[in-house]
């Protein structure tokens, strides 16, 4: 039974409901929606349940969470179908996000045996001197819809291995995957009231980030949500906070490219999840001699993609989340076509026979220039804007001249010249020769510039957002030292002599 999940109880009055995109007239779940009061109960819970969690030793904890990994994998089929269901991800990319909770809770459990901190040598004798992590206490996690287990997981295991509480806050728009996931948590045994979540819209988020007992908010989404989130926080912290927002990926084609594998990944990364990832390609950065070839590689292999219903396995691609989805889409593409770009194929909202929802057909726009609207905002759905340069120099410049940092891709066979790119481009991930999409969860993840604030999610540093780092001194010589003054060691009797000098 869908609803809050504060203090190990499911608890509230469902009043939103959950639509599947494909056939908005299937109701997924009822769900509350929440404001500050239950979001104080989620943190009070989490605070009080953090206190016994803080003592059990990173191990165990991480056992916990390997525990959670294994129940996942084998509910995995089960939660897939309901990702395609929730969100229109057809069944491979369904698959692909629960598979990142799994992968991710191996990855987290595996660093709980891990080095929790650095040993360093003191300036001083008979000093000892190292970090270590602690955790924050709450933790306020607030997701977006486009993955909606895989991005709770990015969040959850780490803050749990850390030794916190959570309060998970997921879209509105994909709230019956967030409670799945939490639902399989409690199965495996994380004790109660240590992963709350809290359903809603802007007010369950907004009363999240500013309640007093949140430690660390890290939120995932757009930009506009992330700078909000940013503010409202700097208001009532101190609190650690971390921004994974939006993305304008660029992908850079050189003459001498393998063009075939140029077009299986402008495909992949421009139409997958119906173009509906922080990293789709969208911005196809092409040098001029193949320009024309490239644009009908991509344009021929767009128009035979299948759109349909996310479960049938013959579909390619699924709806978009939702009406208004389509016609901010539609907006940016006329938009292109009054700033002179020429639609190559696609740019239309269309319906698909037995789907009420709202499909948008793969779009490739030419003509586009760097300082159009298309190339600047995120689009969010299943278009690719073309922008023509004569050199890797300005095709590098291009895809910086956007103020989001989040991946770019460069295809060619010329290792220098890939290296090359590879140094200037400024974003927080770089491909060669594949897409921008394709993340794997023990790298950082995460970008620069509009971006972010210079966190990353998942590998190792994916555990910094949620802990505090310690440092100690341990000076076991007895006597008052002082570190930069103190550097003339004084002389000492035989006894007092490390046993080194004795020998
Ligand atoms: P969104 O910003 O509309 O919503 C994200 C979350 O914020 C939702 O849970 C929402 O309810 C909540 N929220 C809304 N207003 C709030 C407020 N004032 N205070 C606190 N919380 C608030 O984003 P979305 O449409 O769900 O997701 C799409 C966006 O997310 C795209 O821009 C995409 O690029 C980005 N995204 C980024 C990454 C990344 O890792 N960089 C990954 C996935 C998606």
């Amino acid at each position: 039974m869908p609803g809050n999940r504060i203090g190990g109880e499911i608890v509230g009055v469902e009043v939103f409901t959950s639509l599947n995109p494909c056939h908005p007239s299937q109701v997924l779940g009822r769900f509350p929606d929440s404001g500050p009061s239950e979001v104080d109960d989620a943190v009070n819970a989490a605070a009080d349940a953090q206190l016994t969690w803080v003592r059990v030793p990173t191990p165990a904890r991480a056992q916990t969470i390997a525990a959670a990994g294994e129940l996942l994998a084998s509910r995995k089929a089960e939660l897939a179908q309901l990702v395609s269901r929730e969100v229109g991800k057809v069944g491979s990319e369904a698959g692909g996000d629960v598979q990142e909770a799994i992968d991710m809770a191996a990855f987290v459990a595996g660093q709980g045996r891990t080095a929790w901190g650095t040993v360093h040598p003191s300036e001083l004798p008979d000093k000892i001197t190292y970090t270590t992590r602690h955790p924050v206490g709450v933790c306020g996690l607030i997701t977006p819809w486009n993955f909606p287990v895989a991005i709770p997981s990015w969040k959850v295991f780490p803050a749990l291995l850390a030794g916190n509480g959570v309060v998970l806050k997921p879209s509105e728009l994909a709230p019956a995957c967030a409670d799945a996931f939490v639902q399989i948590l409690w199965d495996a045994g994380v004790p109660p009231g240590l992963v709350n979540i809290v359903h809603g819209h802007r007010d369950a988020g907004e009363a999240l980030v500013t309640h007093p007992g949140v430690r660390a908010v890290s939120f995932t989404g757009s930009v506009t949500t992330g700078r909000r989130v940013a503010a409202a926080a700097a208001e009532t912290g101190p609190k650690l906070v971390s921004l994974e927002l939006g993305g304008k990926n660029a992908m850079i084609v050189m003459p001498d490219a393998d063009l075939d594998l140029v077009t299986d990944g402008v495909v992949f990364g421009a139409f997958g999840t119906s173009g509906q990832r922080c990293t789709s390609t969208s911005r196809l950065v092409v040098h001029s001699d193949v320009a024309d070839e490239v644009i009908a590689r991509i344009a021929g292999r767009a128009s035979e993609l299948r759109l349909g219903d996310p479960v049938d396995p013959s579909t390619d691609v699924g709806p978009v989340i939702d009406s208004g989805a389509a016609r901010r889409i539609h907006a940016y593409v006329e938009g292109a076509i009054g700033d002179g770009a020429d639609v190559v194929c696609g740019g239309r909202i269309t319906g698909v026979e037995g789907c009420g929802g709202d499909f948008y057909e793969p779009t490739v726009l030419r003509g586009v220039r760097p300082d159009h609207r298309i190339a600047c905002e995120e689009v969010f759905g299943p278009v690719l804007a073309v922008i023509e340069v004569a050199s890797l120099h300005e095709a590098v410049d291009v895809v910086n001249a956007s103020e989001f940092g989040l991946s770019a891709a460069v295809y060619t066979r010329d290792i220098n010249a890939a290296l090359h790119a590879v140094a200037r481009i400024d974003t927080g991930i770089v491909y060669v020769n594949a897409p921008t999409i394709g993340a794997e969860i023990q790298m950082p993840f995460g970008g620069t510039k509009h971006t972010g604030n210079g966190f990353r999610e998942a590998g190792l540093r994916g555990i910094e957002q949620f802990s505090e780092t310690k440092t100690v001194y341990i000076d076991h010589s007895g006597r008052l030292q002082k570190a930069q003054i103190d550097t003339h060691e004084p002389a000492r009797s035989a006894a007092e002599r490390p046993l080194r000098q004795q020998v």
